[in-house]
């Protein structure tokens, strides 16, 4: 690459100084480097209209605290401003007389549109831009079918992306991931201008969030806290994982959403352990997460309309979802957490006070809102999207379309979780539904997963009251069934 004098970093979901390509690529091409993060009004001001409270503002705010302090160890530090980074990277690109601005790819189409936008707004200035993959391990159109197309179905897709990394037939060489060695010279960050200082929390218009007392460690120490908990766990991820109860998965993902860690470092991890055999089940297992997130990225770049609501299957588009005053209510209680169906209460209280859900339980309400209470998917994937600290547009998108049979490699329309029975698979003992509903606490294990079961002597010696301290259930399961394959006819009759 051609050695330029000054070159910006644009940071936005990678916030961190290690392993990071478009630092990399910047350091090795230019004599100076400033860095530049943009909480950008374009995405900041639509979540203000919900309230004050959003802790992914307040951990990316923690998080540039530490990068800051972390490029200022190099000489360096981050300039943060709060404007519209359509307008405002270019403009500081002319104040600071760069050179080329550097960036990592944003699938997302708002992203790619705002980045075309600075691109064009460059290259009327003479400067150039370049973007590099850094969130995912294979992006696009680089693992395709034999024939030489997209993949739409995940495990023959897993197999192909696996093989990328098999120079031999089942030896998995984690030596074939790159890594983006960020090595500044003496001198070559440059201290920010125009004038440091950060935005505060406050000015924009956010709470101040007490993210620690939330158990969300942010920035990269708080990335590689939950790695150094979660590898001598790895073995047991297989069986743990699906129960909410135990501590069974990583709590990465809010960290792989802003690359506080880096996702090409913890799948070499996963190779690793399966090579090595120490903790080959469960990290074999845990990788096949994380090419489901290059998964859910790659059909995001292919089929960008489904994040315009569009179903996957556009068959599914036919069906005529629950609306009115009553799915209103409905959807006010599942989202409140009030349905009388104890795992499912317990899930979006979980959702509610700690901005994370479980896996499986993301699967269970899903399949509850969409296949009980006959809601429209997309209603839950935006409450999912304005909750979730590690919201992906991607994955939240392939997880609702999955929930609804209408997506890519989706379960089938017929096959409808039992909240019941997924509650006593998942939670037998009722461990976690305690947790989030402790006017259940004294339920058995046989009677808590649907109280209105339970003999009222029963009820009445725990101390729950239904309708009064616990809801009644506000849907049948059996009935609601029967109208689910009933509403899902349409889509046989293409
Ligand atoms: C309805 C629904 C909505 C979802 N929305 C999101 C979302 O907005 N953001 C998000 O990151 N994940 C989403 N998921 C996937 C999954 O639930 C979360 O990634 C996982 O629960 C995060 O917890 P963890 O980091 O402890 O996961 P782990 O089990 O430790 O998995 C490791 C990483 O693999 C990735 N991963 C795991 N499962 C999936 C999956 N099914 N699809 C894509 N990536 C996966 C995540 O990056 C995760 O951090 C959704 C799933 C469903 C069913």
């Amino acid at each position: 690459m051609t050695t330029y004098d000054r070159a910006l970093v644009w940071f936005r979901r990678d916030l961190r100084s290690f392993d990071h390509a478009a630092l990399h690529h910047a350091l090795a091409s230019a004599k100076q480097v400033f860095c530049v993060f943009i909480f950008d009004k374009d995405i900041l001001d639509p979540l203000l209209a919900h309230g004050s409270m959003d802790r992914r503002v307040a951990f990316i705010h923690a998080s540039l605290r530490e990068l800051d302090a972390e490029l200022q160890q190099h000489g360096g530090g981050l300039i943060v401003q709060h404007a519209r980074a359509a307008q405002a990277i270019p403009a500081l690109a002319q104040t600071l007389n760069v050179d080329a601005v550097f960036c990592n790819h944003d699938y997302e189409p708002y992203a790619k549109q705002r980045d075309q936008q600075v691109a064009d707004a460059l290259g009327k200035q003479q400067r150039q831009f370049f973007s590099f993959k850094d969130q995912v391990i294979f992006e696009k159109n680089e693992v395709l079918s034999l024939a030489g197309s997209p993949f739409s179905v995940f495990t023959p897709y897993k197999n192909a992306w696996l093989k990328k990394f098999q120079p031999s037939p089942g030896m998995l060489d984690s030596s074939l991931i790159p890594h983006f060695e960020v090595k500044p010279k003496r001198g070559q960050l440059a201290l920010p201008s125009p004038a440091p200082g950060m935005p505060s929390l406050a000015e924009m218009g956010f709470d101040d969030i007490d993210l620690a007392a939330q158990h969300l460690p942010t920035g990269m120490q708080g990335g590689q806290q939950l790695i150094d908990d979660f590898l001598p766990r790895l073995s047991r991820y297989g069986e743990a994982r699906d129960f909410p109860a135990v501590k069974g998965p990583s709590y990465l993902s809010v960290h792989l959403r802003f690359g506080t860690v880096s996702v090409r470092s913890l799948a070499r991890h996963a190779m690793d352990a399966i090579r090595s055999g120490t903790r080959a089940d469960g990290a074999a297992v845990w990788l096949a997460e994380l090419v489901w997130r290059d998964f859910y990225f790659m059909i995001l770049h292919h089929h960008p309309k489904v994040a315009e609501g569009a179903a996957f299957k556009a068959e599914y588009d036919r069906i005529a979802w629950e609306e009115g005053p009553q799915a209103d209510e409905l959807f006010a209680a599942w989202c409140e957490g009030r349905t009388g169906y104890p795992l499912v209460d317990a899930a979006m209280l979980q959702l509610n006070h700690s901005g994370y859900m479980h896996n499986r339980l993301r699967m269970v309400t899903a399949c509850y809102l969409i296949k009980d209470l006959g809601i429209d998917w997309r209603r839950g994937e935006a409450y999912f999207a304005r909750m979730l600290n590690d919201f992906d547009l991607s994955a939240n998108n392939g997880g609702w379309q999955w929930a609804a049979s209408s997506g890519c490699d989706a379960q089938p329309y017929f096959r409808i979780f039992n909240p019941i029975t997924q509650s006593q698979k998942f939670d037998t003992e009722g461990k976690f539904i305690k947790r989030y509903l402790p006017q259940l606490n004294k339920l058995d294990a046989k009677q808590i997963h649907a109280p209105w079961l339970a003999p009222s002597l029963a009820l009445d010696m725990a101390g729950v009251s239904l309708g009064k301290n616990y809801p009644e259930p506000v849907v049948q399961h059996d009935e609601a069934r029967k109208k689910t394959l009933a509403r899902y006819a349409v889509v046989k009759k293409s």
